[in-house]
């Protein structure tokens, strides 16, 4: 079975929303072993959106349309689809009951245009919405099946899990593909680095594939396979998973939804070792990520913003010669601020950023992007020294991550 998405809305042409109802129904038609070649964005213009229907006709036995059913001018998706399937717009008595009743339960005042959204293509099988008054259809025409829903996107979400999804499992009968993906995180590589050396397991292989994602501040593997059970796809990923991290294990930092500050939040606890952190250019982004999690507060003391050198010095107690001498931005000072963290909270361990966010303040030898982040653990001080390139927001996530894989590091090996 094959599918097509078009969403509907000026404002998704103008930039001004990001197109996230494609990206929900891509992953959940891939989940399901239906193919998606196409994808359309198309304005609030009905000519427009009737070529885009049918095109999509043409190429996918399913249409899946999101936008456009609300009550006002704009919302055109019902007229259109009404064009070209050369059907009337008719009343659905028990869709006009339904609609009353969603107003009054929210004590809200029904207008008349709301009546609008009561009128479907003749033929059409409603798709209920329980969480707004603009109801979905499903419906047949010459050979294909078109399905149309409100596009925002929590009551889409719940038509596509509760309706849409098992009329279609229903209409795919008896062989289901089941397409599984597992995505694994990587630190302290490049993306040409992770490349080379898993280049040989993909290079000849579509199922399973391999896709490499570069991120401000990681790498991320995505495996998948397409088979036509669960269970095969989770041995064919689980092999292919464990030759990957036989070549790339020790920069492997978590899989799926786990995330650096997760990952360190773990080792953490396990280890009962308590953390404080000394931020100057990231200016508390570190703490922010570490306390992110619930449960943080089993692990995470406190952590200082020391932007300034005079607060280095008269807050956190950083020796003013170690800044006058190595300056702010040093490993000197880098790993200052991580003891006197350390001591000043009493913690484990003190983790300490200072770098040079820019655009301004580089130097030759010390240009922006010049990072040093230091870890004191239990006394014993290292330091790294990176350089991030430019951009202050890319700086600054980079400063924070590289410290979290630093020190996931650090504790995975002690
Ligand atoms: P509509 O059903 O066209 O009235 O859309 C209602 C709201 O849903 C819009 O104002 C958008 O905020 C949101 N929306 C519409 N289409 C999308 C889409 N493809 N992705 C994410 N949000 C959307
Ligand atoms: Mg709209």
């Amino acid at each position: 079975m094959n599918a097509e998405i078009i969403t509907v809305g000026t404002e998704l042409l103008l930039g001004q929303i990001l197109d996230t109802n494609s990206v929900y129904i891509g992953k959940t038609l891939a989940e399901a072993g239906i193919d998606l070649f196409y994808k359309t964005s198309v304005g609030d213009n009905v000519p427009r959106l009737k070529s885009a229907i049918e095109a999509a006709c043409a190429r996918a036995e399913i249409v899946i349309i999101t936008g456009g059913l609300g009550p006002t001018v704009d919302d055109i998706t019902r007229e259109a689809i009404a064009e070209v399937t050369g059907k009337a717009l008719v009343l659905d008595a028990s869709l006009l009951k339904q609609i009353k009743s969603f107003f009054e339960k929210r004590n809200l005042l029904m207008t008349e245009s709301n009546q609008v959204q009561a009128y479907l293509p003749e033929g059409a099988g409603i798709i209920e919405n329980k969480n707004g008054t603009a109801p979905g259809f499903i419906m047949a025409h010459s050979g294909n099946t078109i399905i149309a829903m409100p596009g925002v996107p929590h009551e889409m979400h719940a038509m596509m899990e509760n309706s849409v999804m098992p009329y279609l499992y229903e209409k795919m009968g008896g062989t289901v593909f089941s397409i599984k993906s597992k995505t694994l995180h990587i630190g302290g590589m490049s993306e040409s680095a992770v490349n080379n050396k898993i280049e040989d397991l993909f290079i000849n292989s579509k199922n399973p594939s391999i896709g490499i994602l570069a991120h401000w501040t990681h790498i991320d593997l995505r495996l998948t396979v397409k088979t036509d059970s669960q269970k095969n796809a989770d041995k064919v990923l689980n092999e292919l998973k464990e030759k990957i991290y036989e070549r790339l294990g020790g920069n492997i930092f978590g899989e799926d939804e786990e995330t650096i500050e997760l990952a360190v939040s773990k080792l953490l606890m396990a280890k009962h070792l308590t953390l404080s952190t000394a931020e100057s250019c990231t200016a508390g982004l570190l703490s922010y990520k570490l306390t992110n999690m619930a449960g943080a507060s089993g692990f995470f003391m406190g952590g200082v913003s020391v932007y300034s050198n005079e607060i280095k010095t008269s807050i956190l107690g950083v020796n003013e010669k170690v800044i006058s001498e190595f300056g702010a931005v040093s490993a000197e000072t880098a790993g200052e601020m991580a003891t006197k963290c350390r001591e000043k909270f009493k913690t484990d361990i003190g983790v300490a950023i200072t770098g040079i966010a820019g655009p301004e303040g580089g130097t030759q030898s010390k240009p922006v992007g010049l990072v040093y982040v230091a870890l004191d653990i239990k006394g014993k001080v290292q330091f790294f020294e990176n350089r991030f390139g430019t951009g202050r927001e890319i700086v600054r996530s980079r400063a924070a991550q590289v410290a979290l894989f630093k020190l996931y590091t650090a504790l995975k090996n002690s």
